[in-house]
């Protein structure tokens, strides 16, 4: 089944992978650039449920948020 146009949703406590996670509450963002780190419960009111925006223009020589917004020349 695909959300085409839903954005996804992510639980603390599950390992989600690189990108934004926006707390669905008060709309902190969190960043996880690592895709060992477990998703946390929101530092500011912890609500345990985010909004998902994954890195989706993945490149072999984009590994890290930052690169992505600034892809190294090749
Ligand atoms: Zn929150």
């Amino acid at each position: 089944m695909t959300e085409s146009g839903k954005t996804k949703q992510a639980k603390a406590g599950e390992k989600v992978g690189p990108g934004k996670y926006v707390c669905i509450d008060c709309g902190r963002e969190i960043k996880i650039d690592s895709v060992d780190k477990d998703l946390v419960k929101c530092p500011t009111c912890a609500c345990e449920t985010y909004d998902c925006f994954p890195i989706t223009h993945i490149r072999p020589d984009v590994k890290t948020p930052d690169d992505a917004k600034h892809p190294p020349k090749r």
